[in-house]
């Protein structure tokens, strides 16, 4: 008798693009909530919005503000994501990336902000945006990814 077209249900054969890149360090923790994430959605991107200095979040239904969470993504993530060759953004510097989270997994990925658009746009069943991606233009940071130790 209990519903059975959860629509948090569907996900389970989406692959994670070649283009997103997993920040290990953040596995296990919960990052949604401490960016100031209120909804269920399992996929959630966020950034940093320079207008407002504030976290932005957006799950593909809906979008908003982690009000008071910047400090966290500016000072605990960002940091991380630069050793990554990703730059979400921050006094003086311009964000092209952004955070993705998969809530159901308590995974992190950093990406460009057109494919992770592209790749909400794709699990929502919606068109994808027109714009020309970052990671195809060579404007990436660079090859940080594997320097370890
Ligand atoms: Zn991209």
């Amino acid at each position: 008798m209990a519903g059975q077209n959860e629509p948090s249900q569907r996900h389970d054969d989406i692959s994670i693009p070649p283009e997103f890149t997993e920040l290990i360090e953040l596995r296990s923790t919960a990052i949604a909530r401490k960016l100031g994430y209120p909804g269920r959605a399992r996929f959630v991107i966020f950034g940093y919005a320079e207008r407002g200095g504030e976290v932005f979040w957006k799950d593909g239904q809906t979008s908003g503000f982690g009000l008071g969470h910047w400090q966290f993504l500016l000072e605990k993530i960002e940091p991380l994501a630069s050793r990554y060759g990703a730059e979400l953004g921050g006094e003086g510097k311009t964000a092209t990336h952004v955070l993705v989270v998969d809530r159901v997994r308590r995974l992190t990925y950093v990406t460009c902000r057109d494919c992770a658009a592209s790749f909400l746009a794709r699990i929502h069943g919606r068109p994808l945006p027109a714009r020309k991606c970052l990671c195809d233009s060579g404007a990436q940071a660079g090859p940080a990814l594997r320097e370890r130790g």
